[in-house]
């Protein structure tokens, strides 16, 4: 595709917030006699697909602590459900199965899923909650939990397949997607000011509106649009904390072990729901008996035929390096630096034999392939979704994001002079203000 000299939306990143947001505005546009899809320009570095939404998990779920995630997690679900063979989505149901510490936690997601109409059944106690995973799967055996939160919607999507059915929906409203071109730059007439031109390696484009869905590339951008390195915060605790970095990468931890995705079938034959355990049982190898760990440890796993055999994660870690040095590309499954090794496999095979005994002694068919990746996080592990510089909208989401298909609707909205309810509680200024959202007791940071 030749490049345009001008347009009027110009939107960075081919993942599933620029490709959502393109092909929500493309409508919204039309819908209100604004333009159409012709409008907008998608830019990708690589292709579609190519960042954090092409590797992810794809699990989708509602269960969040913080009410304002759990409200915009609804509305994202209820746009997965609109079209679940377009967007490649498994709409199988989701289950959080937790110990003691987490139950309180858990129990108020509960009550409040009932308070915003989200279907889920809430089991509490020991004994009912093993009675309850015995009835879907005969060979449960996780010992020491307390609740299980089982949401009747949600699921998973298919990463790549589910991309490309979202860009074929911004094509057929008009878009244009320009893979292989990169954004190197802003141009504006004044310091600070709202953009005029975008630049990229293949020349520049002018533009009205610029929105940013660079994934785990956020801060490249951000640092780009000439945005702080560092932030204030105004903590629980009323004060100030000072010189708070804006931007922190963590390392996803995800694999597969390559059985038949049939084995994982419940005792009635369906395919189950995602299942997500958290646990303070000490850990024990499945493969020599020794000890893992005896801290608090956390997996999800599903069966996936995309991905070939029963795939999930466990907890990721903190890169402990200045996010200046830290490389994002190679990406993924390239990156010599950010994917999985022989620990994560170890544990998280280990970790579904300890949830259920047909995992006992399937270690041996863990896919011995590169898998995981980086994802780049906010001070609070929340997203930023704002506008910066008048006219360049930045989403953020804190790698909460493949499950967030909705936001891209809002923010079209949002775009077309409609403020988002749903959206409000994640802009940039609550750190100034000390609007924080809530934190729970899991393990992980997006919970
Ligand atoms: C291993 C892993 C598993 C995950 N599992 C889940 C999950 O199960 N559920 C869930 O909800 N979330 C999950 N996530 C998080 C989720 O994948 C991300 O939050 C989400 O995909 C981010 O979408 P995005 O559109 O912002 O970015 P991306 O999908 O990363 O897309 C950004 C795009 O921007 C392009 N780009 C970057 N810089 C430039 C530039 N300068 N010029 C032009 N183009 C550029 C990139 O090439 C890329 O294609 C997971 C993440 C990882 C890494």
């Amino acid at each position: 595709m030749a490049i345009p000299s001008h347009v009027k939306y110009l939107v960075i990143g081919a993942g599933i917030h620029g490709l959502s947001t393109a092909y929500h505005l493309a409508q919204k546009l039309k819908a209100t006699g604004k333009g159409d899809g012709r409008d907008i320009l998608v830019v990708d570095k690589g292709g579609i697909a190519a960042g954090a939404s092409g590797i992810a998990c794809g699990v989708v779920r509602n269960n969040y602590f913080q009410p304002a995630m759990r409200e915009l997690m609804a509305h994202s679900v209820g746009v997965w459900e609109t079209d679940p063979e377009g967007y490649s989505y498994h709409p199988v149901g989701y289950m959080q199965i937790s110990p003691e510490s987490m139950h309180e936690d858990v129990a108020s997601i509960a009550r409040q899923q009932k308070e915003i109409g989200y279907e889920s059944v809430f089991i509490e106690g020991e004994k009912d909650s093993m009675d309850y995973m015995k009835g879907l799967f005969h060979d449960w055996q996780a010992k020491g939990i307390t609740s299980v939160l089982h949401e009747k919607r949600g699921g998973y999507a298919n990463n790549t397949k589910a991309m490309y059915g979202l860009a074929g929906k911004a094509e057929g409203e008009g878009v244009r997607i320009l893979t292989g071109c990169r954004v190197t730059g802003f141009k504006s007439d004044s310091a600070g000011g709202a953009i005029k031109a975008v630049e990229t390696d293949r020349g520049e484009i002018g533009c009205e509106q610029v929105v940013v869905g660079a994934g785990p590339w956020v801060k490249t951008v951000w640092d780009m649009l000439e945005l702080p390195k560092a932030i204030s915060i105004k903590g629980a605790d009323g004060n100030m904390h000072d010189n708070v970095p804006m931007w922190v990468y963590w390392s996803l931890q995800e694999g597969t072990l390559g059985v038949d995705p049939e084995l994982q079938k419940t005792n009635d034959g369906k395919f189950p729901p995602v299942i997500h355990v958290d646990s303070n049982e000490p850990l024990y190898s499945d493969y020599d008996g020794s000890l893992i760990t005896d801290k608090m440890w956390g997996i999800y796993y599903k069966p996936d035929f995309h991905f070939g055999g029963i795939q999930g994660g466990a907890a990721p870690y903190t890169v402990d390096r200045d996010p200046d040095d830290v490389a994002v590309d190679p990406y993924g499954v390239d990156s010599p630096d950010f994917v999985v090794g022989e620990d994560f496999a170890h544990m998280w095979t280990s970790a579904l034999a300890h949830c259920q005994k047909r995992f006992e002694g399937q270690f041996e068919f863990y896919k011995n392939e590169p898998s995981g990746g980086i994802g780049c996080f906010t001070p609070d592990s929340f997203p930023v979704f704002d506008v910066f510089r008048e006219n360049c909208y930045v989403i953020a989401d804190s790698n909460h994001g493949y499950k967030m298909l909705g936001v891209g609707k809002l923010v079209a909205e949002e775009l077309c002079g409609e403020k988002s309810r749903l959206l409000e509680p994640f802009r940039f200024s609550r750190y100034a203000e000390g609007k924080l959202h809530p934190v729970s007791h899991s393990p992980f940071p997006w919970s």
